[in-house]
């Protein structure tokens, strides 16, 4: 038997839903695509990553031969409906910090790698989606999400794993193409809240609901605020509504009873009120993408969430955190919300507050008044 059908056969026996082999390349339209508009990529830089750097595999590794991919569904149960729409799916079910699902089987697989004898390099730098494709495992949605092409009925549902090896495999044929019926008129695009699809495979990431409750610093642009909608971190709309989607979504998946018990710590009136406790244990072990140092972002985003639910129930928990909350951007946000929701006792929450405010949140409270 070849390394390669050994390697193939280790994986799908760890769970993997399919295997790819490419070459060691650069990702050269990988590359050019971050070159083509580099002011939507800054923000990488000044993070102190280099996004073309990882894409450039045999560069920074001369020793390596080839390239595996491995396919992670990470849908196999159904997420909770507290859950659903508010947190982008893929994040509900991380397994970089608890390290019991899908994290134990690449470590597994990158034992056998050793037992092999096998040199590798396992790097969340290089580009996963495109590694998927060049492997054959994947082709590409208007949507810039990878789909798998041989596995999860054809869903996006998936986490490529891309990982270097010093042994030459012969590689798979390459599927970097859109694999999306032509009866789909764009349907993601239609659907993106934020206009950051703005036309098939370009995503602006500086307008993505993801990039907005995660990675942006200060409070979130006025004018993303109402199509944010009740996000609170990640998104996942343009796949939800994504025809390619339907065969995986519409079966009847397994519930997840340890996902449903944590839904309740989500909640977003819980969210904007939470100790710095239960952040660090109840929140932040699941998402992770915001330091431990950074919970006022979270009870931002938890804010802006309640101000676009349409329910006043929630000015007396946002007339509160106007009040008390030591984070001015999260204060700016609870006025915006109270400004959104309305109503005579949103009015003098705001009115009450205002002598004690200056800068940002004045600002933000008499654009609120504006607004009531
Ligand atoms: S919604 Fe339509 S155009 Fe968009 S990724 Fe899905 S199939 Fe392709
Ligand atoms: S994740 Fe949400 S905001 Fe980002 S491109 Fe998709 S639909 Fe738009």
């Amino acid at each position: 038997m070849t390394l390669k059908q050994r390697l193939t056969d280790k994986a799908l026996e760890l769970g993997f839903e399919d295997v790819g082999f490419t070459t060691t390349e650069p990702l050269d339209l990988y590359i050019k695509e971050i070159e083509s508009r580099p002011e939507m990529y800054q923000w990488v830089t000044d993070m102190g990553a280099d996004l073309k750097q990882g894409a450039a595999l045999s560069k920074n590794h001369p020793w390596a031969k080839s390239m595996v991919v491995l396919i992670i569904n990470y849908y196999k149960k159904q997420f909770p409906p507290q859950l659903v729409g508010k947190f982008g799916r893929c994040y509900q079910i991380d397994d970089r910090i608890a390290q019991q699902d899908w994290v134990v089987s690449i470590t597994n697989f990158l034992g056998f790698l050793g037992e092999e004898g096998v040199r590798f390099h396992r790097g969340e730098e290089i580009p996963a989606r495109m590694s998927a494709a060049r492997a054959g495992v994947a082709t590409y949605g208007k949507n810039c999400f990878a789909y798998a092409r041989k596995s999860i009925m054809g869903a996006s549902w998936l986490l490529s794993v891309p990982i270097l090896l010093d042994a030459r495999i012969e590689p798979d044929e390459p599927s970097i193409e859109v694999g999306c019926p032509s009866w789909c008129k764009n349907a993601c695009i239609a659907a993106c809240p934020t206009g950051a699809l703005y036309k098939p495979k370009k995503m602006n990431p500086l307008k993505c609901i993801a990039y907005n409750t995660y990675y942006a610093q200060g409070i979130t642009p006025m004018e993303l605020r109402e199509p944010m909608g009740r996000w609170i971190y990640g998104c996942d709309r343009c796949q939800a509504v994504c025809p390619r989607n339907e065969p995986w979504m519409n079966q009847d998946l397994p519930e997840n009873p340890p996902l449903i018990e944590r839904a309740g710590d989500f909640q977003p009136e819980i969210l904007l009120t939470m100790s710095q406790d239960h952040y660090e244990n109840k929140v932040w072990p699941l998402m992770f993408y915001i330091s431990k140092k950074n919970i006022g972002k979270w009870k931002m985003n938890a804010a802006r969430a309640l101000g676009n639910m349409g329910d006043d129930r929630y000015v007396p928990i946002l007339a509160q955190a106007l009040a008390d909350n030591p984070d001015e951007t999260v204060r700016g946000m609870c006025a915006w919300s109270l400004g959104r929701l309305g109503g005579s006792k949103a009015k003098a929450s705001l009115e009450s507050r205002l002598p004690n405010e200056d800068g940002l949140v004045e600002g933000e409270i008499n654009l609120a008044l504006a607004k009531i």
